[in-house]
């Protein structure tokens, strides 16, 4: 069976906790606080990996977790970062935050994805520290990972995909123009899973093509699994309809073509858009008069026609050497963007209470609600600054932080972020 589509769930390390420690040698009365840091979490990231062409791997491994970063020690110490959880997928697989749909990324590049971000280690007591201070009896705990439950889809990254009914000749045509060896076979529903190609053209750059699983043989059939399937062929450049000219399971071949087409344009409007290009398979068993009633009828809806005999790959080089030109004149590959997160309106938060210690003047503030919020603002401009203040006013975790004594000048510490409090 062919996956893919899968949900699964990631975890990224928590960050170690800081450690409380003081300074001890011999004949050394009272030291100073020496608790090293935590280490940082792991995080859970995607990566591309061309080896794979379907998600069944992740079928029943269900659950992906990067490794917590290590508790800071005496001494300085700091405790060691998480290892990585690295995830090989198809290229060409959406990644979708499955709680709220939003798409997170299109792993078609080489470049990782980091998916669950590993939490920060906690300081270590040494950093509290200070002329009035000076023995923090306290440290701050790790920040705990991300987690998320992820959808992955498969769209696969192909230039060309073959449509066509099945039988006609797409696996024997992917066989002989690449290096790609599909399962070829005289019944239906041989190819269970995608099949990627290199094709290398006498003009133009080398592209990929694609014969993908049941194409239309399920929807044709009313099976209902030809619509899944050609989600694969929404990214491709070009598309090749093959037909068998000759008719030779007691179909017309001119009724396929048009069955086909009509299977594209219900999934997917753009799809019947596509730049296509037809071939006629299978001539060796049409009458003169087939292969010249069929080729009449492209000509005259306009597309480019390419007689062929896949198994002696004859009329191929013709074929390839025209998709080699015409690709060279398409936009290439399209790449989903990535949605940006939303932050909530601050208003409609709910279950806003806070936890907050007092340690010495630093208070400390925890709620899960928050830290999930917190990491997707962006610090880095005014409007995620603007949102942090209202978000802590707006939800009273400055009130609440005044209800628990902070001072002006006191230390506020909300996970990653530390700052004074101003009144
Ligand atoms: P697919 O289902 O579209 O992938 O079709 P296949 O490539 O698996 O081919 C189905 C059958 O048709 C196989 O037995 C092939 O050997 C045969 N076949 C493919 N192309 C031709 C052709 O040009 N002429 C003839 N006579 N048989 C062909
Ligand atoms: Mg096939």
């Amino acid at each position: 069976m062919f996956v893919d589509k899968a949900i699964i769930k990631i975890k990224a390390g928590n960050g170690g906790d800081g450690a409380v420690a003081f300074h001890r040698e011999k004949f050394v009365a009272a030291g100073g606080p020496d608790g090293g840091d935590g280490g940082k979490g792991g995080s859970v990231l995607f990566v591309a990996d061309d080896g794979i062409n379907t998600l069944s791997d992740f079928r029943y491994m269900r659950k992906y977790a990067a490794t917590h970063g290590e508790n800071g020690g005496t001494n300085r110490c700091s405790g060691r970062n998480g290892e990585d959880c690295v995830i090989k997928v198809p290229r060409g697989t959406l990644v979708y935050d499955n709680e709220t749909g939003r798409l997170m990324a299109d792993i078609s590049s080489d470049e990782p994805f980091v998916a669950a971000r590993g939490g920060r280690g906690g300081w270590g007591n040494r950093h509290f520290a200070t002329a009035t201070r000076q023995v923090p009896r306290f440290s701050k705990p790790g920040i705990p990972g991300e987690q998320k439950e992820i959808r992955l889809e498969l769209k696969l990254l192909a230039d060309v995909g073959l449509v066509g009914f099945p039988n006609v000749g797409k696996s024997t045509l992917i066989s002989v123009v690449s290096e790609a060896k599909p399962e070829i076979a005289n019944y239906h529903f041989t190819t269970i899973t995608p099949v990627l190609g290199v094709v290398r053209p006498p003009i133009g750059a080398a592209f990929v093509m694609a014969d993908i699983p049941g194409v239309i043989e399920g929807a044709s059939e009313g099976v209902g699994l030809g619509h899944e399937f050609l989600r694969h062929v929404e990214r491709c450049r070009m598309l090749v309809h093959i037909v068998d000219v000759a008719g030779s399971e007691g179909r017309d071949p001119l009724a396929d073509f048009d069955t086909i087409n009509e299977e594209l344009e219900k999934f997917n409007p753009e799809l019947a858009g596509r730049p296509m290009i037809v071939a006629g398979n299978k001539c060796d068993l049409a009458s003169d008069e087939q292969l010249a009633a069929f080729e009449a009828a492209m000509k005259e809806r306009g597309y480019a026609y390419f007689p062929l005999m896949a198994p002696i790959a004859h009329g191929t080089d013709e074929l390839i050497r025209h998709l080699g030109i015409e690709l060279g004149k398409l936009p290439p590959i399209r790449r989903f963007e990535a949605e940006a997160e939303v932050l909530p309106d601050v208003d409609t938060i709910e279950n806003r209470g806070v936890n907050i210690q007092n340690r010495d003047g630093v208070f400390f503030v925890e709620a899960q609600w928050l830290l999930n919020i917190l990491r997707g603002i962006n610090f880095a401009d005014d409007e995620g600054l603007q949102y942090f203040e209202r978000l802590l006013q707006g939800t009273g975790v400055i009130d609440a932080l005044r209800e628990a004594g902070v001072q002006e000048g006191d230390t506020v510490s909300i996970y990653d972020l530390e700052f004074e409090f101003v009144n």
